[in-house]
Parts: structure tokens; C-alpha cells; sequence
């Protein structure tokens, strides 16, 4: 008898089997999405292969129903998900589902082909400079040789690395092959949608959270068929299944961004080489502020590292200029006097601002003057942020809002003031003072669809706007000319985060929004304003070192053990309960030690300790770290899986993450 092989996206690591539908080849099934029962919930599975089982088998159920016309699991996605179950711990099923989502759905009508780019728009094409072109014959002759190169092309803000990508993904397309390129901010599909289909036309295909699933399902198809030979996405279009890759970009590879977060928590980096060395394709990591890994990396000839050390036409970086915010008085505009000229002088030139606060909302804080205390989400151990039109308290955490207390809820005094500045309040103090200027506010509150991206980059570049703010949406990759001034509100939203990459986090924004001005013909000034101008993150980012912040941050990172000199994992125990988070953390800690102890694992554990978000969602959780290599985290991590917690606790874990919060 004929039965089918099936996996289901759950934490179980094995096949299931259920019979094929009647009066249809069980052959035909293997390779799609079906339906199926699943412990009586009506769940999508994969099928992988037809079996043959020597008798009937009654406790069998049939499958409900088939989902694909086409096969849509390739032997690649089957044996990459095997290494992404094998390598962040989950199920296959997981994997398989990361890799080919579970909604993608077929389109009911033929749909018309929306073609992406601007239809009227021309290519500009530049001669690459010897910088530029050395990069490009270095990746190119890799890519014609099936060599699965792999570099770092560490390019300066405004080196032309885009312009790189374009010739590098030209030359795979002439051999007949196919490029991914990843992007790591939403905000900056518009303009790489307008760069790329203006060289390559309707070959490309854009992939993101915000595309619908029936799109999704036809760019999948069209990839795994060749009807497009780009595709252009975030961190999950890695998995474009592509039949003949010769290339796949990462730009700005340093960013958190290609990590995901959710179970499976692959890094898309990971994931990108070990598809290059399955297609035999390159793979070319750019930025101008590489990881700490990808730089160590580099130095030790695992990727060739390529220097892009110029701005195009030795234009110079910007002049950087630290305003030390210590003495401000709490609670008054954080817009110093010389930043507000240094504004009014750019305008009056009719030139364009970028202002950057990477915190959105009025005002971060709401406290009691007469008790002090602050105000906190009632699900979440964070404070509400005021948020203005409408006047509402935000957790930013769990979504929750409400209404600002008339009282203090703790000594019901009416003496209740908001603190601090988000992008609200700086976009309000902006409109007083400069009445002329047209703003535009990119963040987590405006960015509600994809058309607000696409405006915010048109209306930059046409110049309808003369001021952009917002949050790291608006703080990397983009390429307008007329940007002559970059002020930066607040440096230190992200320096004293309990993470150890807090200072290499720092670092890399502030490189990054500081690149954004002076790409066009007028010299670029920024302005830094911090309460820490000594601390190094700020010192190197203002004199554009990124060796002497390396240098400095590696030896910081090698006295305390860590990344990159060693691997680390994030075990994460939660429950509502908290005193049944904190025992089982302890029971699930000691359990590990003793099994360390007893394999001789090269590994260490940390904690367990109270998150730093301590409660999220009205949920305890509770941190254990690991450090050491990861091939012994993956030892210890059956244990996990296997560990018999209290009931509604909740365990999961993180291989290498991107932060420790
Ligand atoms: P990066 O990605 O390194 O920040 P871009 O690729 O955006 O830099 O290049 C910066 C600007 O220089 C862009 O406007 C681009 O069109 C232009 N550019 C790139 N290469 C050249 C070149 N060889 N000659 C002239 N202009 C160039
Ligand atoms: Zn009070
Ligand atoms: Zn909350």
C-alpha cells in the first residue's frame, strides 16, 4: 500500500504518514503543500515522498486536500532545511516552513503582471572607478568560475556599492544565471526597486513582509521556473528558489535585521553561504560598517575582503561635529541652539536636513512629580510612551494604550508631567521654528503601508520635503544628493542597553546616518548630539574610524568573553507564573551543568536572571546565556527539548542572537 511522508511545522522531529487522496497518483502529491488533520487540528503540511507499507494500516487518515498545482519543495529547500533543523534547533517542518511559507497562496485569477519600477524612468549607467572596478572583476571572474567566492566588500558611505551589486548581478544574468540581492530595511525597497528594475527591467522580482501571499506564491513559482532571474528582498527572499544562483549580495550585512528572531532564528548570512556553496555561487557581504564576525572574518581570510576606501569622486565624509547634551536641563527641547542654526542655515540654502531620534512617540516618559513614580504598561515591566494625536499612553512592547491618567495612580496627586523627546515632539518643535519647511516623519506610527516608504523616497528625491525625521528607517542606505546636514537628536538611545553590542550598535547607526549627507555636490555637515561625547563608539564614529572602533571593541569583547570570540545562545524561559518561570530556569540551569560537566562541553552558562524586559505580555522571562562553541550548544540543546517544565512554561532558544535584551 501506498502512503505518503509528510512534515508538519511543529517542534516534533519525525514524518508523519496519512494516505493519498482517492483517485490520485501518490506520486503527484510528494513535492507539494497539503492539508491534513493534525492531532484533529486542520494544519498545512509538506509532503515528501511517496512510501510503501506492506499492509493496510487503519490508524491512517487520509490527507484533506492538495494545496499546489506544482511542486514547490525542491532538493535543495529539503537539504537546507535539514541544516537549518540541524543548526538552530527545530523541527524540520520548521524549517521547511521558513523556507516555503505556509501561506503562500495561488492566485484565483490569472493576475496582471504589476511591474514594479518606474516605466519612464532611464538607467543611469557610471563608468566605475578603479576602486569599484576592482571589486567587480574580483566577484565577477568568482561568479564565471563557479567558485563559490566569498567577500566582504567594505565600502565607505557613498563608495558606490550599489553600482558594484548592479555590474555584478549584470554578469551572472549573462552567464545565464541568477542573483539575490538582500536589503535590510523595508524603508529602502522603493529606491532599490527604482535602481534595480531601471538596469534589469521585469527580470526582478521584490520580495518582503508586506507583499501579499499570493504574490509571494507567484514570484516563488516564477523564481523556481527562471521567469525572473532577481530577486530583490529582505532577509527571507535568501530563499528565492532560484535553480541557477550565481550570486548573492547582502547589503549592509552588519544589520540585526538578517537575524531572525523567531523560531527558526537562522541568520540569513548562514544561510546565504551555505547556498553559495550549494549552487557553487558568490556571495558578497557589503557595508560600511561590517560586523565585528564578518571584519574578524575578513582579517582571517575566510572572506576575501575588498576595499571601496573612497566616496565617489573623493568626495569627502562629512564633517562630524559632538554636541555634548550633559548639562541640559531635563525636560526642556533637546534641540541645542547650534543645531537649530546649523538647520536654518541648511534651509535658507535650500538644502535638505535629515534629523535622526531613534525613539518614536511625544515623550518616552510619564511621571509623578509629587512621588515619582513612572509609569509603566500594566502588562509589561517597560514605561508607556505618550503618543499625541491622539492624546494615548503606548507600550511599544505589547501594543496595549490608554488613556493619560488625570491622577497618579500611586498617590493620586494631579502633578503628572511627560519627559524626553521622540520623533513627535521634535517633529512638532520643528514645525515653530522653521513654519516654511516641509517635513516628512518616517516611523513606526507613519510607516502604515508600503506607499508611505515609496512617498517619503519620492518626495525626498523631488525635493517636495525639506526635512526628513524619523527613526532608523530614515538612518541607513539611502542615496539622496541635496542632503547637506545630518543632526543626530539623541546618540545614546542605544549605548547603555545591557547588550554587548550596545557600542557596536552605536557605532554603526551613527556611521550610518552620518553617510547620508554630502553624497551630492555640497560638502555633508552632522551634528551628534550625546550625553557621552568621550565614550569610543562616539569618538571613532565622528572621525570615521572604523579600525580604531574594531580595535577597540574587539579587546573589549575578548576580555569578557564574547562574540566574535566566542558563539553564544540565549535560552529563554517564560511563564506567566513567575515563580514557576524563576524554578524552572533554575532546574533547566542546573540540568544543563550537570550535563556540561559530565560531556566535558567547551561551554558556559550564565544566569539565570530576570530579562531585562522582565515581564512582557503579563509574561515572566527569565534568561540563560551560553557561551563557548556552538557545536556543544547544539549537544546540550536536546536537553531543552526534553526538559519536563511546569505547566504554561515556555522554553526557547536562540543561536547567536542579536542581542541579549
Ligand atoms: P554606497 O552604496 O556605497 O553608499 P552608492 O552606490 O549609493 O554608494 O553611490 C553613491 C552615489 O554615487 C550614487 O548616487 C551613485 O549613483 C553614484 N556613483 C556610483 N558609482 C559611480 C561612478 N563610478 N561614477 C560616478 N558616480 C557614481
Ligand atoms: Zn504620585
Ligand atoms: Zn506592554
Amino acid at each position: 500500500m501506498k502512503v505518503i511522508e509528510v512534515v508538519v511545522p511543529v517542534p516534533l522531529n519525525q514524518t508523519f504518514y496519512y494516505l493519498p487522496l482517492q483517485n490520485t497518483d501518490p506520486q503527484s502529491i510528494a513535492g507539494k503543500r497539503i492539508k491534513v488533520k493534525f492531532k484533529n487540528r486542520p494544519m498545512t503540511a509538506y509532503a515528501l515522498a511517496v512510501r510503501e507499507t506492506a499492509e493496510n494500516d487503519f490508524e491512517l487518515k487520509p490527507i484533506e486536500s492538495i494545496i499546489d498545482n506544482e511542486n514547490v519543495i525542491t532538493k535543495e529547500s529539503l537539504e537546507l532545511a535539514k541544516y537549518i533543523s540541524g543548526n538552530y534547533v527545530c523541527s524540520l517542518g520548521e524549517a521547511l516552513a521558513s523556507i516555503i511559507p505556509v501561506s503562500m497562496k495561488i492566485p484565483k485569477r490569472k493576475p496582471k503582471d504589476v511591474f514594479a519600477g518606474d516605466e519612464n524612468s532611464y538607467d543611469i549607467r557610471h563608468n566605475l572607478n578603479a576602486a569599484q572596478q576592482n571589486a567587480a572583476d574580483m566577484i565577477n571572474k568568482s561568479i564565471s568560475g563557479g567558485e563559490n567566492g566569498k567577500f566582504l566588500m567594505f565600502g565607505i558611505t557613498a563608495s558606490g556599492k550599489t553600482e558594484v551589486y548592479l555590474t555584478c548581478i549584470e554578469h551572472a544574468l549573462n552567464l545565464g544565471k541568477s542573483a539575490i540581492m538582500l536589503i535590510s530595511e523595508i524603508s529602502l525597497t522603493p529606491q532599490f526597486v527604482d535602481i534595480v528594475t531601471k538596469r534589469f527591467g521585469c527580470k526582478i522580482g521584490v520580495w518582503h513582509s508586506a507583499v501579499s501571499d499570493t504574490e509571494k506564491y507567484k514570484l516563488y513559482m516564477k523564481a523556481k521556473n527562471g521567469e525572473i532571474k532577481i530577486m530583490l528582498g529582505a532577509r527571507s527572499a535568501v530563499f528565492a528558489p532560484f535553480e541557477n544562483l550565481g550570486l548573492i549580495i547582502i547589503d549592509e550585512e552588519h544589520e540585526h535585521t538578517y537575524k531572525q528572531e523567531q523560531k527558526p532564528s537562522y541568520d540569513a548570512r548562514e544561510i546565504a553561504f551555505w547556498r553559495g556553496n550549494y549552487h557553487k555561487a558568490s556571495v558578497v557581504l557589503g557595508s560600511a560598517t561590517p560586523s565585528l564576525e564578518s571584519y574578524k572574518d575578513a582579517l582571517e581570510n575566510k572572506l576575501a575582503l575588498i576595499e571601496l576606501p573612497e566616496r565617489i569622486d573623493k568626495k569627502r565624509l562629512p564633517e562630524v561635529k559632538v554636541l555634548s547634551l550633559k548639562n541640559k536641563i531635563y525636560g526642556r527641547s533637546l534641540l541645542l541652539p547650534e543645531t537649530i542654526d546649523a538647520i536654518s542655515k541648511a534651509l535658507a540654502k535650500k538644502e535638505q536636513v535629515i534629523v535622526f531620534l531613534n525613539r518614536r512617540g511625544y515623550s518616552p516618559s510619564i511621571m509623578c512629580r509629587k512621588c515619582g513614580s513612572v509609569f509603566q504598561c500594566p502588562s509589561c515591566s517597560i514605561s508607556m510612551v505618550y503618543h499625541r494625536n491622539p492624546d494615548l499612553l503606548k507600550c511599544h512592547y505589547c501594543g496595549e494604550s490608554k488613556k493619560l491618567p488625570a491622577v497618579c495612580c500611586v498617590c493620586q496627586s494631579k502633578e503628572i508631567s511627560v519627559f524626553g523627546t521622540g520623533t513627535q515632539k521634535v517633529e512638532d518643535e520643528l514645525k515653530k521654528m522653521f513654519s516654511g519647511a516641509k517635513i516628512f516623519r518616517l516611523d513606526g506610527d507613519t510607516a502604515s503601508s508600503k506607499e508611505v516608504y515609496s512617498n517619503a523616497y519620492k518626495g525626498i528625491k523631488n525635493e517636495e520635503y525639506d526635512i526628513l525625521l524619523g527613526t532608523q528607517m530614515i538612518a541607513k542606505g539611502f542615496d539622496f544628493p541635496r542632503v547637506s546636514l545630518v543632526c543626530v537628536i539623541d546618540a545614546d538611545t542605544s549605548l547603555y542597553l545591557p547588550d554587548f553590542k550596545s557600542a557596536e550598535k552605536t557605532f554603526q547607526i551613527i556611521t550610518q546616518v552620518a553617510g547620508r549627507c554630502g553624497r551630492g555636490d555640497m560638502r555633508g555637515n552632522v551634528i551628534v548630539q550625546t550625553g557621552h561625547p568621550e565614550h569610543y563608539a562616539i569618538e571613532c564614529a565622528k572621525k570615521h574610524d572604523f579600525t580604531a572602533f574594531y580595535k577597540a571593541e574587539t579587546e573589549y569583547r575578548k576580555k569578557l568573553f564574547y562574540p566574535p570570540y566566542c558563539d553564544i545562545a540565549k535560552i529563554v524561559v517564560k511563564n506567566k507564573d513567575d515563580k514557576k518561570a524563576e524554578e524552572d530556569s533554575e532546574r533547566l540551569f542546573i540540568l544543563l551543568e550537570g550535563f556540561i560537566k559530565s560531556c566535558e562541553l567547551h561551554i558556559k552558562l550564565l544566569g539565570p536572571a530576570p530579562a531585562y524586559i522582565s515581564k512582557l505580555h503579563n509574561t515572566y522571562r527569565k534568561h540563560i546565556i551560553i557561551k563557548g562553541n556552538k557545536e556543544d550548544m547544539l549537544k546540550a540543546a536536546p536537553l531543552i527539548s526534553a526538559y519536563k517544565q511546569s505547566a504554561g512554561t515556555q522554553i526557547s532558544i536562540e543561536i547567536m542572537p542579536s542581542d541579549l535584551i
